[in-house]
């Protein structure tokens, strides 16, 4: 039976009561663990600061206690009133608490426990399908509260930071209209007007520019954000970012305020100093040198252009590529010179699934000579003039894509981090951050056969670029800037268009009539005429910032109650079947129930 809390009170939590050695306290959580050694019994006992180890003994905790320590098993939640007091067995020096024990004076059983599906333990080696299942159990085990308890913090720490410069912490609908993040919506439909739907915010992008048309010049939100998009490894359809706008600011003014949050976050919630400025890159700079535009800079291992070197050669995959507008590049694993073939063949796969025709390689042995899949259509001297562009010296390998710029690009860049994750150089301690700049405004979807926004359609083109929105749109560059840590980015934002012809031309060039423009953003277009400040923003990816900063490999582990990849949640059982009553009241009819 269950015992009351009556005249009861937690003193501590397990592990607070480390220093209080000879004092009185009362702890309560959940038995990890309980022994019977015949005249003692040892439980260690378990909350959300970690274990403590408890002894009781019959001339301690009297009978009745003792019977009811005899009872004890994993998950029972108790209370325990005792000594604390130096352990009288050896010191164990993996627990926080292990130089002492607390020695009971009094036991009461709040709830007993059925045996749980799997044990609660760090690392757990049980399927993630069975823990999410029983998340509620799943989410006792240390590690995953540890990554919650530094999420809390961030929160807290960013919430002190924001306000601490200014910043309003201010609400944003979650029942709106579409917003322009590019992604498909999640909709609600509207019971009081019939065939009408709201949508979940994909940002509260909108919301945020109007707030500073009304003057309130510096928000922060920490908001959930729902994407309906085909879900990735690294996805959740619903999100949650940290994010943020500023009146009379430009680029450089959103990057130092950031830095400073990025800095005062990691040095306060893991002891890492960030080092101020973050280095920049531009968009260009980064594909030409690492093939992506959130490069991971913890390694380099970059990616050279030699189409100029090998233009008149005698191998037609490179000399073919380059005749058709695209480009030849190579990228030099140091000493892999002696990469086993299989291997070789496994990468050329590799790169094949992201859309290479082929991959050529090269390596120089000891003597000079090479091996390769394409040496014997180059001379000795074109060879040689190449391992030199490559920087490449005996005992190198180098591997190279020819193709369009895109596809060369797309290929080199994750060649070059599956090379890294094989030759295991990405350290989940080292944290890079980088700023990647000058983003393209446009970017161009044969599908739809237009352009697209790359960011949303409110960023702001480079004042030097304006000119190439009317003759050549896909050139321009846009002040919009994200920011990258270990080749993840973890937010992104940009400078806001502010005057209406600007925003007016950006939708003609995105395809949209004047009608449709005002049909969907109208509001945001009419607040710009009464009095608008020039503003940015950013946001940032709190679940995956929070996955860096806690060395886990998916945002999963850092989610109270994640979903998985089907977007539906193994514990709730959501998204589910309605009421028929419901769907009624709703107007909605089914048409196709699997
Ligand atoms: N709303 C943007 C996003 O969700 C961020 C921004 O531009 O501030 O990516």
């Amino acid at each position: 039976m269950a015992e009351s809390m009556k005249g009861l009170q937690r003193s501590h939590r397990c592990t607070e009561v480390t220093n209080l050695t000879g004092e009185k306290v009362t702890v309560m959580g959940w038995v990890q663990k309980s022994r019977n050694k015949g005249s003692i019994i040892f439980v260690d006992l378990r909350d959300r600061s970690g274990l403590l180890q408890i002894i009781f003994e019959e001339g301690d905790v009297g009978s009745e206690n003792y019977a009811k320590a005899e009872k004890l098993r994993s998950e029972f939640v108790i209370a325990v009133t005792g000594t604390v007091e130096l352990r009288s067995g050896g010191v164990n020096e993996n627990m926080a608490t292990g130089e002492i024990e607390l020695r009971a004076e009094s036991l009461r059983i709040l709830s007993e426990a059925d045996t749980p599906p799997f044990p609660i333990e760090e690392n757990s080696k049980t399927k993630e399908e069975l823990r999410l299942k029983y998340r509620y159990l799943d989410l006792r085990r240390p590690d995953l509260q540890e990554n919650l308890i530094m999420r809390s913090k961030v929160a807290t720490l960013t919430r002190q930071f924001l306000s601490e410069e200014g910043f309003l912490e201010i609400e944003t609908p979650m029942l709106t209209k579409s917003t322009p993040e590019g992604a498909r919506d999640y909709l609600v439909p509207s019971r009081v007007h019939p065939g009408n739907f709201y949508a979940l915010p994909q940002s509260p992008q909108i919301f945020k520019q109007l707030l500073m048309c009304s003057g309130y010049d510096r928000y922060f939100q920490i908001v959930k954000c729902f994407r309906d998009e085909d879900l990735r490894a690294d996805r959740q359809p619903e999100f949650t970012q940290i994010d943020m706008e500023l009146s009379f600011v430009d680029v450089d003014d959103v990057i130092a305020v950031n830095e400073r949050l990025l800095a005062k976050m990691f040095k306060e919630t893991i002891g890492v100093e960030v080092s101020l400025p973050i280095p920049r890159m531009t968009y260009k700079e980064a594909m030409d040198r690492f093939g992506s535009d959130k490069p991971d800079i913890r390694f380099g291992m970059e990616l050279n252009c030699v189409s100029e070197y090998v233009k008149d050669c005698g191998f037609s995959v490179f000399t073919d590529a380059i005749k058709n507008g695209g480009s030849v590049r190579g990228i030099n694993a140091e000493g892999q010179g002696e990469m086993p073939r299989k291997k070789i063949d496994a990468l050329v796969q590799f790169a094949k699934d992201f859309g290479a025709k082929g991959l050529a390689y090269l390596s120089i042995n000891a003597d000079g000579t090479y091996k390769s899949s394409f040496a014997k259509f180059m001379t000795e001297e074109e060879l040689k003039i190449l391992t030199e562009q490559m920087g490449a010296k005996p005992g190198d390998l180098m591997f190279f894509a020819a193709d369009e710029d895109d596809v060369v690009f797309d290929v080199l860049g994750n060649l070059r981090l599956e090379l890294a994750r094989g030759l295991e150089l990405l350290k989940k301690d080292e944290y890079k951050f980088l700023w990647v700049t000058e983003f393209p405004l446009l970017e161009y979807s044969k599908e739809e056969g237009r352009y697209t926004a790359k960011h949303h359609p409110f960023t702001m083109p480079m004042e030097e670029d304006l000119e190439l929105l009317n003759t050549d749109p896909g050139k321009v560059r846009a002040k919009a800037y994200d920011i990258v840590l270990n080749g993840t980015e973890i937010g992104g934002g940009s400078v806001r268009i502010y005057q209406n012809q600007v925003q007016e031309k950006m939708f003609e060039v995105l395809g949209f009539t004047k009608e449709e423009a005002y049909d969907r953003f109208g509001f945001l277009l009419n607040a710009f005429k009464y009095g608008v400040p020039p503003h940015a923003g950013l946001a940032y990816g709190l679940d995956r910032l929070i996955m860096l900063m806690a060395k886990e490999d998916s945002i999963r582990d850092v989610i109270a109650f994640p979903k998985v990849k089907d977007a539906s949640c193994l514990m709730t059982e959501a998204p589910n079947v309605v009421e028929l009553k419901q769907l009624n009241e709703l107007g909605i009819g089914i048409t196709e129930n699997k």
